[in-house]
């Protein structure tokens, strides 16, 4: 099992990258901010498949972060994520320090509409894909990958990066993976780490209210009286609801209550202080 190698460096990383270019390995990059969980093990896991090389940053990126949100507890534990990616087979870490992607003077960032503005998680953490979007496009054109994975967990992301990544032109293939779930539904989450014993017993009702949703309006029920009661039986569980709803799969825009095809549904939620988001496909039948 060889440890891979850690760069600290924009130049260190790109010094790598190109070598396995020019020697005609595929590349992939998968994006973290550490607190490594299987989740993200399933990622790396996915990318060793999809490229022959696989680097994976590990970097808590301030500016999508807002001044009341978790920055500076955010868990970090790079030692130990090393050891997870030894295992899982990672070519290489690149782990900056913020100054190395933020220096002085840096004030350029990606302005993003579209899936980025349909009142999900915009709505509560406004500027948070715009410092996603700048810090993912920085990495991109810092690995240059020839694909990059990015989890489904994060659904209104991953639909936010495809469209940067194809309105910049960004020659790097996008590709969405399943989510990892603890045993009684809850999606493994960095964050999860927060909640306490009682907390983390009723935090798995999250994603089974939203199955039965999803179950209820793939059976014909409408959409606003399934997610009503799915709505409340979630805030039964000692969650304060954020948003759940039932969206276009593709655009993220709001649907008629009758509609019965490509659809997700999508949630955050607050316990404590914990903030947890979720989202499942609404299967189409008949
Ligand atoms: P994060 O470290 O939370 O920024 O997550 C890094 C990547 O891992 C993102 O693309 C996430 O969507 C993905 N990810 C987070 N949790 C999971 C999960 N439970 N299953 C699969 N992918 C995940």
């Amino acid at each position: 099992m060889m440890k891979p190698a850690v760069h600290k460096t924009v130049a260190d990383l790109r010094l790598a990258a190109a070598g396995w270019r020019k020697a005609g390995e595929r590349v992939a990059l998968v994006p973290t901010m550490g607190a490594l969980h299987a989740g993200h093990i399933s990622l790396v896991r996915l990318a060793r498949q999809l490229a022959r090389r696989v680097v994976v940053s590990i970097f808590v990126n301030p500016t999508q972060f807002a001044p009341n949100e978790d920055f500076s507890k955010y868990p970090r534990v790079f030692e130990r994520d090393l050891e997870l990616l030894a295992s899982a087979g990672a070519d290489a870490v690149f782990h900056p320090e913020p100054a190395e992607m933020y220096p002085a003077g840096f004030c350029t960032g990606v302005s993003l509409a579209g899936p980025a503005a349909v009142g999900l998680e915009d709505k509560f953490r406004p500027t948070h894909f715009q410092g996603v979007a700048t810090i993912v496009a920085k990495l991109l054109l810092q690995a240059l990958p020839d694909v990059a994975i990015f989890g489904q967990k994060d659904y209104q992301q991953l639909a936010v990066i495809r469209r940067m990544a194809a309105d910049l032109d960004i020659p790097v293939e996008i590709v969405g993976a399943p989510t990892l779930r603890e045993a009684d539904g809850l999606a493994m989450s960095s964050r999860n780490a927060y909640l306490d014993a009682r907390q983390r017993k009723f935090a798995g009702n999250l994603h089974q209210a939203m199955q039965w949703a999803a179950e209820r309006i793939a059976d014909g029920e409408p959409i606003d009286v399934a997610v009503r009661e799915s709505a409340a039986s979630i805030s039964a569980s000692g969650f304060l609801i954020d948003y759940l709803e039932a969206r276009d799969a593709a655009t993220l825009a709001p649907v008629e209550p009758t509609r019965r095809h490509g659809l997700r549904l999508l949630a955050a939620a607050r316990m404590g202080t914990t903030r947890l988001i979720d989202n499942i496909d609404i299967p189409t039948k008949g």
